[in-house]
């Protein structure tokens, strides 16, 4: 008998029985060195020491290990550990599992916002942002439609004032137009050899983007999908889709994102410039609200941190509070 065809891949389809695996080439582990082909989970193996749901086992962005028969079908016999994942809350109280991975070992994950129609959306920025540093993913940010700034000196301010204020944290910024070309070849450059997540409130231009990276993707923009599609984000699966020459995830609006299994005490910890003033409060289990001796407060008062975030971490706190308090009583 001849030895198995022992290969390693990148799961970039999940259907929940059978996987998509783009097998790495012999000694060149690049997404365009290889190919895709259907595999299944082998015998009893089983992620336990995960601890996720057992009924669906991989996502898209594990890397694993996998032999091929001849008519080249794949059986999975292990994975590779996790560097993250993101997930969100499986569907129904009585769900037997508590949350659904959506996709792993994610390289950065790109909120994409837009100069208008709609503008930029800072709740929705910084609630991506929690959640992305939660999930231990780095996180960026896409400022599109800058074609739209030009004899809008207001709005180039209030751009400016982003990309300043989120560089300024640590996140990449980046200007771009779908319509231009802005920036479009540099967003690509980050896409290549990678796998990210690009999100962001629909009309955006998040497809539209994607297709100037990559002209051979051809996703469906919402000129199109208004016309002959209800609601595009209706799949359980994540897919990851091979663009400039790396792997996007394309991923549910930020309601996917887990903020849900956040405690209140946490949140102020993934707001990355509170982190240094933290230790600093005088409760342990400060919520940096109202508490007396609060050096995030004092922090807001001496300008150390904006007003534009600290009021986003209220927003977000009372949202982690009342889901925290539901999730409580259910348990
Ligand atoms: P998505 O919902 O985020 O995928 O957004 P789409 O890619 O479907 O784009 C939404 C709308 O914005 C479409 O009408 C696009 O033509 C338009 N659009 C996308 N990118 C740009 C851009 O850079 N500049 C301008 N002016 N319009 C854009
Ligand atoms: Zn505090």
């Amino acid at each position: 008998e001849p030895e198995p065809d022992v290969r390693t891949g990148l799961v970039v389809r999940s259907t929940g029985s059978w996987y998509d695996v783009h097998l790495d080439s012999d000694g060149d582990s690049s997404p365009d060195s290889g190919r895709s082909i259907r595999a299944r989970i082998r015998g009893k193996f089983r992620l336990e020491a995960l601890e996720i749901d057992e009924t669906n086992p991989l996502a898209v962005g594990d890397r694993v290990r996998l032999l091929l028969d001849d008519d080249d079908v794949g059986f999975i016999t292990g994975i590779e550990p996790r560097e993250n994942q993101l997930s969100r809350r499986a569907a129904g109280r009585k769900a037997a599992v508590k949350e659904h991975v959506i996709v792993t070992n994610v390289d950065r994950a790109w909120c994409v916002q837009s100069t208008f129609g709609p503008k930029v959306n800072p709740g929705f920025v910084d609630r991506f942002l929690v959640a992305a540093e939660a999930s231990h993913i780095p996180a960026g940010l896409v400022l599109n439609k800058a074609d739209l700034l030009n004899d809008e000196p207001r709005a180039q301010e209030a751009m400016a004032f982003w990309q300043e204020l989120y560089e300024g944290l640590g996140y990449p910024v980046l200007l771009t137009s779908a319509e231009t070309g802005q920036g479009v070849e540099d967003f690509g450059a980050r896409l290549a050899g990678r796998v990210s997540v690009v999100s962001g409130p629909s009309g955006v231009g998040k497809s539209s983007l994607l297709n100037a990276v990559d002209p051979t993707l051809h996703l469906v923009t919402s000129e199109v999908s208004e016309k002959t599609q209800k609601g595009r984000h209706t799949t359980t699966f994540a897919t990851l889709y091979r663009v400039a020459g790396g792997w996007v995830a394309d991923t549910p609006g930020i309601r996917e994102f887990g903020i849900w299994d956040m405690s209140p005490q946490d949140l102020g910890g993934y707001f990355v410039e509170f982190r240094p003033f933290i230790p600093d409060c005088r409760f342990p289990d400060c919520t940096h609200a109202h508490e007396p001796g609060c050096a995030v407060q004092e922090a807001v008062d001496e300008d150390a941190i904006t007003p534009e975030r600290y009021g986003s971490y209220l927003a977000l706190l009372e949202t982690v509070q009342t889901e925290y308090e539901a999730a409580e009583r259910m348990s």
